[in-house]
């Protein structure tokens, strides 16, 4: 029965074929809805494998979206993602983008009607939607991906496709097929996960009063203190000095910023401060131990904000987000490797088929801090940041593009990997439609498709 390596030879068997697709995306993040509509308004059929009960990944986490602006406060994600926010807009389930000087702009989301409200468009656009199905294997022959295995309740399920696009943040279709991916910086240090939670009943016009009106008690970190005066949502990022205070208190806080994110409802504030080093995302014993470190974490922090940062004094403890938030695992080695010249030389490219601005913003794997770079305006994303190497028909959209660790510090938001998804599920359906290899495809036709359908390209 075991091995003499500690393993056990699993039977071979007979794996049920859920159903034929034109489009497979995996996962159903940002990315993945992207993706999985682009190409379902392109009109080839679309299946959309998510491994939780709900689409949105980490749009449900408590996170606003940045970077829908530009550094020069233009609006630079456009088409589907902002049709998403046009419908959650409508339902008050999303602000307005409101510029900000550290993360370009801020969009602030109900975590819970992203569920909802993406699922709705998802299913009256054609996408035949399956839940608590985790990718478990890909199927390839000579280079070429036929399909992937999903562990559904109860049993495994197979689903063919003539293309797959991988949307999992983890790269774990690309990876499971075969085609080289990488991790982390020249160490493998990866950016630390953060567990998200809810603070309720916070006064937030005291907090940014506070440090509008006092800004020597209260230091911020690059976010002039008139910003908090004239915006009542915000992201606040610093309060150094308070978490010192506590610290000397005895209070345990495992980040050295204050970063408090005003929620779409009064008194609500997200708190992302929690911070595990050490934890690789994609392995679930590592997930386990960075959920158990996380989760203890939030006694401290909680306890840190309601006795010391103005406007939580008569606030509670509300909830965790879902799960884990992951910054960075796998990146794909993609067949252009956009990196940190590329951002900060705001690089053009010829088959350019999304635009970003955030800045690179890496929460350094090996202490409590950031590196943060902006560029002064937008840098391109290739189409061939969303090639991987080896597999054919295969491409994969969001976080875990072909990018640098540095590069992917700025295109990991939400913004830029929803516009990444959309070209990813339009290149796809055009590919089946003109019977040629995602690689082969005719970049300016897929330019103009894009053009056409209102997403934003620069000239
Ligand atoms: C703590 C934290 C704070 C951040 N702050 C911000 C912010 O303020 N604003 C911002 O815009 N961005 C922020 N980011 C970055 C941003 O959230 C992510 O980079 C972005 O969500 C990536 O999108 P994605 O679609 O590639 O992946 P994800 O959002 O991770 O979605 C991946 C989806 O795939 C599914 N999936 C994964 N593996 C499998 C599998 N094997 N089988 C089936 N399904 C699978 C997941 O369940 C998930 O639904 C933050 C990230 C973290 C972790």
């Amino acid at each position: 029965m075991k091995n003499a390596n500690n393993t056990i030879t699993e039977p071979a068997r007979e794996t049920p074929i859920y159903k034929e697709t034109d489009v497979l995306v995996v996962g159903g993040g940002p990315a993945g809805i992207m993706a999985a509509l682009a190409a379902a308004e392109s009109g080839v059929k679309v299946t959309l494998v998510e491994g939780r009960s709900h689409v949105g990944g980490n749009l449900t986490i408590g996170l606003p979206i940045l970077g829908f602006l530009s550094q020069k406060k233009e609006l630079i994600i456009k088409g589907l993602p902002q049709k998403l926010m046009d419908r959650m807009k409508a339902l008050d389930a999303a602000s307005d983008h409101q510029a900000c000087p550290l993360h370009v702009s801020l969009t602030i989301i109900d975590p819970e009607m992203v569920k909802t409200v993406a699922l709705d468009m998802l299913l009256q656009a054609g996408v035949d939607v399956q839940f608590y199905s985790m990718f478990a294997d890909a199927i390839v022959e000579d280079d070429v991906i036929k399909g992937c295995i999903f562990q559904c309740k109860g049993r495994r399920e197979a689903i063919l496709a003539r293309r797959v696009i991988d949307c999992t943040g983890d790269a774990d279709v690309t990876f499971q097929a075969g085609a080289p991916c990488e991790k982390g910086d020249a160490n493998g240090g990866m950016q630390p996960p953060t567990l998200m939670f809810r603070i309720d009943n916070v006064d937030t016009d005291k907090l940014r009063q506070s440090i509008a009106g006092e800004p020597g008690d209260y230091q911020m970190d690059f976010i002039p203190p008139d910003y908090f005066g004239k915006n009542s949502r915000f992201i606040t990022v610093g309060l150094r000095n308070l978490i010192q205070k506590a610290r000397a208190d005895g209070i345990p806080v495992p980040t050295d910023r204050t970063i408090i994110i005003t929620g779409i409802r009064r008194g609500e504030a997200w708190i992302n401060m929690t911070r595990v080093k050490d934890i690789d995302g994609s392995d679930s014993h590592s997930l386990t131990q960075g959920e158990i470190t996380a989760r203890k974490q939030i006694e401290g922090i909680a306890k840190y904000l309601i006795n010391y940062v103005p406007g939580f004094e008569n606030a509670w403890f509300s909830m965790t987000a879902p799960f884990l938030g992951i910054r960075e695992t796998r990146r794909v080695t993609g067949r252009y490797m956009l990196n940190r010249d590329d951002l900060l030389s705001c690089r053009k490219f010829d088959d350019a088929v999304a635009v970003g601005s955030y800045p690179i913003d890496i929460h350094r794997p090996n202490d409590n801090d950031c590196t943060l770079e902006w560029c002064g305006d937008c840098y391109d994303i290739p189409y061939g940041s969303l090639l991987p190497q080896k597999i054919g028909n295969l491409l994969v959209a969001g976080r875990c593009i072909g990018t640098t660790h540095e590069a992917m510090a700025g295109t990991r938001v939400m913004s830029t990997c929803m516009a990444i998804g959309e070209a990813a599920g339009r290149a796809a359906a055009l590919s089946v439609t003109d019977g040629v290899a995602p690689a082969s495809l005719d970049v300016a036709k897929l330019r103009a498709t894009l053009r056409a359908s209102g997403a934003y390209l620069r000239s």
